[in-house]
C-alpha cells in the first residue's frame, strides 16, 4: 500500500493520493531541436533568392562566435561575393537622442519610395555588449520601416571587440548587397570610437547634429566632423528653427577651417526636421549629388579599394590578437610577467620580449611541413 496511514488502524486519517509532478523541461519543446545548420550552397541559394529568413540566418552565423561556424560563414560570404548589387551604404551617426532613429525611418521610406529598391539598416554599437542587447538597429524604434515589405533590419552584432562588432557588420553588408538590398544604412552612436568603423565601410557619411544646446561645436570630436561627408541639423521645427540655422552657419564656418577632404568634395550643411519631415529630399538630393561628383571623378571606386584592404589588415589584426591572447600558455605566462614587473624583478619590455619570443618559436615549430 502506498499510504500505511490509510489502514483501518489509523481510524480518522486518510492520506490522498499526491498529484503527479509534472516534468522539470516542457515535453513539447524536448521535440524541438536547435535550428539547423545549411549547407554554404543552400545558404547563398536562399540569400540571392532575397528569401529574409535565409538571410537573417545567415547573418547570425556570421556573428556567432563559435569556432566551427567561423569557416562555414566564410565560404558563405565568399560565395556570396560575385553575386553583390550595385549598392549605396551610407554611414548615419549622431548622439543619442539626436534623431536617429526617427530620421532612419523618414530616410528609409524616401529610399523606398522608388520600388526597385530595397533597404538594409545595420548598426554598430559597441557599448551593447555591456548592456548585453543592442540599442541601435533596433526595429522597434523605426515603426514604418520595421513593418515595410523592402526593409531589413538588423541591430547591432553584440559580443566582441569594436573591431569585431564592425568586421561582422561589415561581413553582413556583403550578404545584405547578395540578397538584392542597394540600399544600405549603418547607424552608430557619435560618441566614441565607432564612428571609425563605420566611415571605413560606407560611401558617405551623415553626421546628424542638434542645435540649440549652446555648445554646438563643443560636443562633438573634430575627427567626427573631418569624416562627414555630410552634416545635417535635426530638429530644425517649431521655436527650434532660428537656432538650427545659427548652429547651421557655425558648422559652416567651423569646416572652412578643415582642409578640403581626399574626395575633393566640400562637405555641406542643411537643416530638417525628421519628426516633421521637412527637408528631407533636400538631404537626398546632397547625397546623390555627392554620389554623382565621386563616381566621375573615380573616388568612389578608389574609397572602397582602400577599405577593402583596410578591412583585411583589420581582420589580421584582430586574429593575431585573438590567437596570441587566447593561447592558455601564453595566457599562464602573461600573468606571471605582470607578477614580475610589479614586483620589479623584470622590465617591461624583456618581459615583453620573452613572451613574443616564445610565441614565435612556438608558431615556428607549427609550421606544416614543406611539401616534396
Ligand atoms: P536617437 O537616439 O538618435 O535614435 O533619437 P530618436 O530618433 O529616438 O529621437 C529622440 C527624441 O527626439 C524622440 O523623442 C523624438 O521624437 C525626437 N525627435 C526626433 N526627430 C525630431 C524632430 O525632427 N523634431 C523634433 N521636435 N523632435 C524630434
Amino acid at each position: 500500500m502506498e499510504h500505511p496511514e490509510n489502514e483501518c488502524q489509523y481510524e480518522g486519517l486518510t492520506v490522498n493520493k499526491g498529484i503527479e509532478q509534472p516534468p522539470s523541461i516542457n515535453p513539447y519543446l524536448k521535440h524541438t531541436h536547435r535550428r539547423k545548420l545549411y549547407t554554404a550552397g543552400e545558404y547563398v541559394e536562399g540569400i540571392i533568392k532575397g528569401d529574409v529568413s535565409m538571410l537573417s540566418q545567415a547573418v547570425t552565423l556570421v556573428e556567432s562566435n563559435l569556432y566551427e561556424h567561423r569557416s562555414l560563414a566564410q565560404e558563405v560570404i565568399e560565395k556570396c561575393l560575385p553575386h553583390t548589387c550595385k549598392s549605396v551604404r551610407i554611414g548615419i551617426t549622431g548622439v543619442p537622442g539626436a534623431g536617429k532613429s526617427t530620421s532612419i525611418d523618414v530616410f528609409g521610406l524616401h529610399v523606398l519610395r522608388n520600388p526597385g529598391n530595397k533597404l538594409a539598416v545595420l548598426a554598430i554599437d559597441p557599448s551593447s555588449e555591456r548592456s548585453k542587447g543592442s540599442i541601435l538597429g533596433d526595429k522597434t524604434r523605426m515603426e514604418k520601416l520595421a513593418v515595410h515589405p523592402s526593409a531589413f533590419i538588423r541591430p547591432s552584432p553584440s559580443a566582441g571587440s569594436l573591431g569585431g562588432v564592425a568586421r561582422k557588420t561589415r561581413e553582413t553588408i556583403v550578404l545584405c548587397e547578395a540578397a538584392g538590398y542597394n540600399n544600405i544604412f549603418v547607424e552608430t552612436v557619435g560618441v566614441g570610437q565607432s564612428e571609425t568603423a563605420v566611415h571605413s565601410m560606407v560611401d558617405f557619411f551623415l553626421l546628424i547634429q542638434l542645435a540649440g544646446t549652446g555648445d554646438e561645436l563643443q560636443g562633438i570630436k573634430r575627427g567626427i566632423m573631418e569624416m562627414a561627408d555630410g552634416i545635417v541639423i535635426n530638429k530644425a521645427d517649431g521655436n527650434n528653427i532660428e537656432r538650427a540655422k545659427l548652429a547651421q552657419a557655425q558648422f559652416r564656418n567651423a569646416l572652412h577651417l578643415f582642409p578640403l577632404p581626399p574626395s575633393g568634395w566640400t562637405p555641406k550643411v542643411l537643416t530638417y526636421s525628421g519628426y516633421y519631415e521637412i527637408g528631407i529630399d533636400e538631404i537626398w538630393q546632397m547625397i546623390n549629388d555627392y554620389l554623382d561628383f565621386v563616381h566621375k571623378n573615380g573616388y568612389f571606386e578608389h574609397r572602397r579599394q582602400e577599405q577593402a584592404k583596410y578591412w583585411m589588415y583589420e581582420t589580421i589584426d584582430e586574429q593575431l590578437r585573438n590567437n596570441f591572447y587566447n593561447n592558455p600558455i601564453i595566457k599562464e605566462m602573461l600573468e606571471e610577467k605582470e607578477e614580475r614587473i610589479l614586483g620589479n624583478t623584470q622590465t617591461s619590455f624583456t618581459a615583453a620580449h620573452d613572451v613574443l619570443e616564445y610565441y614565435f618559436r612556438h608558431k615556428e615549430q607549427q609550421k606544416p611541413p614543406t611539401q616534396g
